[in-house]
């Protein structure tokens, strides 16, 4: 079966086969496959009355519903580029992505939270009814704004700007394109053998790439998903004990918070209702946490690995052959990969290395930012993840991640190594492993968060890595934090680690 030319298109399918079953839900609302395809077309009619053309960039500020889904599919149909923000940037963040994109207006889904209401006002919004959608803040209109050329190929048009979530510091615009996004969520629904009787539970939220896929692969399958506006651990387990969900996708905190939920409720047993699939991506899965979830729910967690310029989906665990270990999985079909030393010349097989990928998930580029695009993808159309990867033959293994390696007096230090011996620890609810420059070399540095009430000191853990890591790879210091900062996806911000440690070890601010 062939891929749709763009992503509202994605529901064509379902229309045309089941129109009346369920295609988005909400507290309180649902829109079957038909409703939705109208709603999509009216909504597009009333985005082009307030001035949304082919090649305009659109700001989407709003946490997982019907409506952003809604606006999304619309502004697809006009040819204009989606950016989903996140309700909980800063004012400063927003504004960045507002003066880099140079959108024409921006939208705020004002009923579904403060955040998006707090920003709403701050730029002058009026509220307005968009064809089917209740009240949404409409900010004014950008006169100035310039509009991008438009793709005759309409696959290779941009359908989304997304600015990376930045746990390296500087947000960049990654431009994908309809076929780019249509790829990366076809290949991912194959591996997990999606299929109309899928209700995903979608706590990701849309503005993360991993968000917009999985809702994506759930309307080209003809499933049904299940809008998070906000995660929590005690709604989603009855959710998942009354609601009918077949799959709950995750960042590992999603299920980290989930096993604590369960220790200070107090119940036996999270519910496993109808869940025939549980998966994990975004960040290093911890081999005890995955442990404990599979031991949980009974089923394996399967992992996946991708990044936003991969739109995002580079490999994965299939739903048939699970593992047992912390192998992301194998490439997803189309995903050419090559491993290479920083230098650029091939490894030897099955050792660690850049890793590189090629295929039709590659982005297009980062907008307003060609030397920043030229400096990871190659002539060839070569990509550098800036990850650090082997191969297991087929299988794939992430080891870190090249810009955070720590290089101490000669010896490679990966943290996620050493992450993962003090996240072994019983009091340990999770650690990040940063470099500190000294004198030419680097010290490694930890950071840790245990669990609540937990006496553990320093001196301890120090004594439990000892057992366990050969002198070089030892912390030199460990610092015991009450939350280590983290992206809306529970991503750890380590440069923000880093950057304390440089500004004189003041502990970093912690994002809630
Ligand atoms: P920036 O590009 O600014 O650093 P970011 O790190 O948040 O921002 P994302 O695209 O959100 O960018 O994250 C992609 C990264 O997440 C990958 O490069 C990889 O390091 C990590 N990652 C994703 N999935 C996995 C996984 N299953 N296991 C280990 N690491 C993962």
């Amino acid at each position: 079966v062939g891929l749709p030319r763009r992503i509202h298109e994605v529901t064509a399918g379902p229309v045309a086969r089941a129109p009346d079953r369920i295609a988005l839900v909400e507290d309180g609302a649902s829109w079957s496959y038909r409703e939705l395809e109208q709603r999509v077309g009216e909504i597009a009619a009333v985005l082009s009355s307030l001035g949304i053309r082919a090649g305009d960039r659109m700001i989407i500020v709003s946490e997982n519903c019907i409506a952003l889904a809604a606006l999304l599919l619309a502004t697809s149909r006009l040819d204009a580029w989606a950016i989903v923000a996140n309700p909980r940037l800063s004012a400063r963040e927003l504004d960045q992505i507002r003066d880099h994109s140079g959108a024409r207006r921006m939208f705020f889904t004002s009923g579904i939270s403060k955040e998006a209401a707090a920003h709403a006002s701050r730029y002058g919004a009026e509220n307005r009814r968009i064809g089917p959608l209740a009240e949404i803040g409409v900010g004014p209109l950008n006169e100035s704004a310039t509009v991008q050329p438009v793709e005759t190929d309409q696959a290779r048009q941009v359908a989304i700007l997304i600015y990376t979530s930045g746990t390296t510091g500087t947000p960049k615009g990654v431009m994908l394109s309809h076929d780019n996004l249509l790829i990366s969520a076809k290949t991912t629904a194959y591996f997990r053998r999606m299929n109309e009787k899928d209700k995903i539970y979608l706590v990701l939220p849309i503005s993360h790439i991993v968000g917009i896929s999985l809702l994506i692969m759930t309307l080209m399958v003809g499933g049904t998903v299940r809008m998070v506006s906000k995660y929590d651990p005690a709604a989603t387990a009855k959710a998942i004990a009354e609601e009918g969900v077949t799959i709950l996708n995750g960042v590992p905190a999603t299920y980290q918070r989930l096993l604590e939920y369960k220790s200070v409720s107090g119940v036996e047993q999270l519910p496993r209702g109808s869940l025939r699939l549980i998966a994990v991506a975004g960040a290093p899965l911890d081999l005890n946490l995955k442990l404990r979830v599979e031991k949980e729910f009974g089923l394996p967690l399967l992992n996946g690995y991708g990044i936003t310029e991969c739109s995002p989906g580079i490999s994965g665990v299939r739903f048939d052959r699970p593992r047992s270990d912390q192998a992301v999985g194998t490439l997803l079909p189309g995903v050419e990969a090559r491993v290479r030393t920083t230098e650029g010349f091939p490894t030897v097989s099955g050792e660690v290395g850049e890793l590189h990928v090629r295929g039709r998930n590659v982005m297009l580029g980062y907008y307003r930012a060609p030397e920043l695009t030229a400096k990871v993808i190659d002539s060839e159309g070569w990509f550098n993840t800036g990850d650090l990867a082997r191969f297991d033959g087929d299988c794939l293994y992430i080891v870190g991640r090249t810009k955070e390696m720590i290089i101490r007096s000669g010896f490679n230090v990966y943290p996620a190594e050493v992450e993962a011996v003090l996240s072994s620890h019983k009091d340990v609810v999770q650690s990040a492993v940063v470099g500190r420059a000294v004198d030419g070399n680097e010290e490694i540095v930890a950071f840790v968060q245990l669990r609540p009430g937990s006496c553990t000191t320093p001196e301890t853990l120090m004594h439990f890595v000892r057992s366990q890591l050969t002198s070089y790879k030892r912390p030199s210091e460990i610092v015991i934090l009450d939350a280590l900062p983290a992206t809306s996806t529970g991503k750890i911000l380590k440069h923000k680690l880093a950057e304390s440690l440089r500004e004189g070890g003041a502990a970093p601010a912690v994002q809630t």
